[in-house]
């Protein structure tokens, strides 16, 4: 049996008629940048999140980019500003930061989860840090209830990165609802994929929504006016039709693969195996990524290949190690961060996997020595 790690196309086929017609659509309507889908998407998707405002863009990284871009325009930041991170995230959570000449402060995540938690993070405040940045990383919410009362608490900016965690909530409040704003990708891979990049901004201040609508497009607020300097960060009409589609089958694919995950949870029991914890509920995780910690990873992953399952590491690198931060980063000693980077993999979890697929990972991953 062969189980590809993520098949883009067989998740795709499944609405092949109804992205054809809404790409048809967009082709016909003579339309193709900022109008009436992405104000639609925009629409559906804030309304979906449970958030106010919403913004498309055009990918992940210029949402995240944009918000604080936002605060710093509003003069809720300024240049030099420290922004609490988790040290393990995705190298691009880091890169919005540093791209607003602001400076990233690396916090060690907690162990069970991977993600942010509250007291690490309350114990790498200083006075310089005026933003946090939570990253739901894997799908998993971080400890909002915790990280949002210690925000509010000391007068923090809260921004959630929920590139991985469309849909994931706890208490009946989603991922992009818990902080003042959230930032989403819709990489074709993501849980909600778009055919091409894209991404938003959700957010609770309606000044921050103006700003940041300004911003992506030139820092234009009225055609041919300029508020401020801004770049082209706009979602286009065709991505935005194609997300409406998919946006219909979100929550159905979330339950797959929670289904997917609880069996791996139940039925992956192996001493050299150690699993992903789950905090708060099933709710909370949208399993984006089903990732486990093992000893020897290339051998863990040859075996798997071996037998038809592919894997791959979130991530093999951390963002302190890269190049790209030898000079701002390299120093740090970040123990935690670093032992992740060396044990994770990703086993293969999506809404398109059969039943028998599912097994097949199963035994593989219990064919361990
Ligand atoms: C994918 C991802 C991003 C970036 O999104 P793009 O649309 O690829 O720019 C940011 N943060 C995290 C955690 C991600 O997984």
């Amino acid at each position: 049996m062969n189980v590809p790690f993520l098949d883009l196309k067989t998740i795709n086929a499944r609405h092949a008629a109804e992205l054809k017609a809404a790409a048809a659509r967009v082709i016909d309507s003579g339309w193709y940048v900022l109008g009436e889908e992405v104000k639609a998407f925009e629409s559906e998707f804030g309304a979906w999140v449970g958030s106010p405002h919403c913004v498309g863009t055009s990918d992940g990284l210029s949402a995240l980019i944009l918000a604080l871009r936002g605060w710093k325009e509003l003069g809720l930041l300024k240049d030099g500003d420290a922004v609490a991170v988790p040290a393990n995230t995705y190298i691009a959570s880091i890169l919005a930061i540093t791209e607003n000449r602001l400076r990233p402060v690396l916090v060690e995540p907690d162990e069970d989860t991977c993600n942010l938690g509250a007291a690490k993070l309350a114990a790498a405040l200083t006075p310089d840090v005026k933003a946090v940045l939570a990253v739901h990383l894997y799908g998993q919410l971080a400890d909002m209830q915790a990280i949002s009362k210690l925000c509010r608490e000391r007068g923090l900016l809260l921004l959630e990165d929920a590139a991985q965690s469309h849909g994931a909530q706890i208490d009946g409040v989603k991922a992009g609802a818990w902080g003042d704003a959230a930032a989403f990708s819709f990489y074709p891979g993501k849980n909600l994929g778009a055919l091409g990049d894209a991404g938003a901004l959700t957010c609770k201040d309606a000044k921050l929504a103006a700003i940041v609508r300004a911003l992506r497009n030139y820092g234009s607020h009225e055609k041919y006016k300029n508020l401020v300097q801004g770049p082209n960060d706009r979602l286009d009409e065709l991505q935005a039709a194609l997300l409406r589609v998919k946006l219909k089958y979100i929550d159905a694919d979330n339950a797959r693969r929670r289904e997917i995950a609880a069996r791996y949870l139940r039925e992956i029991k192996h001493p050299y195996v150690h699993l992903p914890s789950v905090r708060t509920g099933q709710d909370s995780h949208v399993w984006h990524l089903f990732v486990v910690r093992v000893p020897d990873r290339a051998a863990f992953q040859q075996r798997l290949l071996d037998r038809g399952v592919h894997t791959a590491i979130h991530y093999p690198i951390a963002p302190h190690h890269q190049q790209a931060y030898a000079q701002l980063l390299g120093h740090l000693k970040l123990p935690l961060t670093e032992a992740l980077h060396r044990e994770v993999v990703s086993l293969p979890v999506s809404p398109v996997m059969t039943d028998e697929q599912v097994a097949c990972v199963i035994a593989a991953s219990l064919s361990a020595p």
